[in-house]
């Protein structure tokens, strides 16, 4: 369900569609962020736009290149996709690898029980990857309304959107509000991340729109930000200790955090940041 957060500015985070996303409504146009991942959800989204504003939908910004922030795109057919080039590589890399057709449809078959309405998506997907690519940032809007930044972090394609004057942030998957945060992807950067959460954090917005979970405020960032500098420090002195993955979480090496999606995102993220901190 996509709803008011503040001003111009509408989210959907029930967490039912994948990847959280939303709109900023502009005079002449409604500028959409992320897709989600099932299109057939996202269209429900798209005719509610579209009838609440009256204005054509012709941008969709995507924050990173994962599947449940890309695959509902297809409900936005005439529109322009826009992402980083880096995002465009990443796309390109995936569509030869796990972005097949055979891939996907494995995938879902798996997944047919637990996600039904993902599947029943799958069945007619076309995966749309963005068109309009930009470097560093994209300012979009009369008003230089939406500023779309490349940061990485979460991946190396991670762009963060930003809505002025409204001073809100749709952060990605730079932010996972209450929940263990998935930081497996194999371009994660730790450091990056962190640095670009206190960056985020200093920012001041007023409402920030996380990747996954609910609308939240600074506190939120703050709470991350504590969380992956411990895993940080927990990771660097396993790696000092030669304490395997699997042992790491028997020891209770995590520190605290949301258990809430721990289970399916520890170990892979606990693998990358070996391979990360174990390089330097
Ligand atoms: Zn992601």
């Amino acid at each position: 369900m996509i709803r008011r957060v503040a001003g111009r500015t509408y989210a959907d985070t029930d967490g039912k569609n994948g990847g959280n996303f939303g709109a900023v409504v502009l005079d002449e146009e409604v500028v959409v962020i992320d897709a989600g991942i099932a299109h057939t959800i996202t269209k429900t989204a798209r005719d509610w736009l579209s009838e609440q504003f009256g204005q054509p939908i012709k941008k969709v910004i995507f924050t990173h290149s994962h599947d449940d922030h890309v695959f509902g795109a297809q409900a936005f057919e005439s529109a322009s996709m826009i992402g980083s080039m880096r995002m465009g590589e990443s796309c390109k890399e995936a569509l030869k690898h796990e972005w097949t057709s055979s891939q996907i449809r494995k995938h879902a078959d798996q997944a047919k029980d637990e996600r039904p309405e993902y599947w029943a998506s799958v069945q007619d997907l076309q995966i749309r990857t963005p068109d309009i690519l930009f470097r560093d940032e994209l300012i979009i809007g009369k008003f230089e309304d939406i500023t779309v930044r490349l940061v990485g972090g979460h991946t190396a394609d991670s762009s963060i959107v930003i809505v002025e004057p409204e001073h809100i942030c749709f952060s990605g998957d730079l932010l996972f509000c209450r929940s263990f945060p998935y930081a497996g992807d194999p371009t994660c950067n730790p450091d990056s991340w962190i640095r670009n959460l206190e960056v985020l954090r200093d920012a001041r917005y007023k409402h920030i729109i996380p990747g996954h979970g609910p609308v939240c405020e600074d506190e939120e960032v703050v709470r991350h930000v504590d969380f992956l500098r411990s895993l940080k420090a927990s990771v660097k002195k396993a790696l000092k200790q030669a304490v395997p993955v699997d042992r790491f979480l028997e020891l209770g090496m995590m520190p605290k955090y949301y258990p809430e999606a721990a289970d399916r995102r520890a170990e892979g993220t606990l693998v990358q940041w070996y391979k990360f901190y174990g390089k330097s």
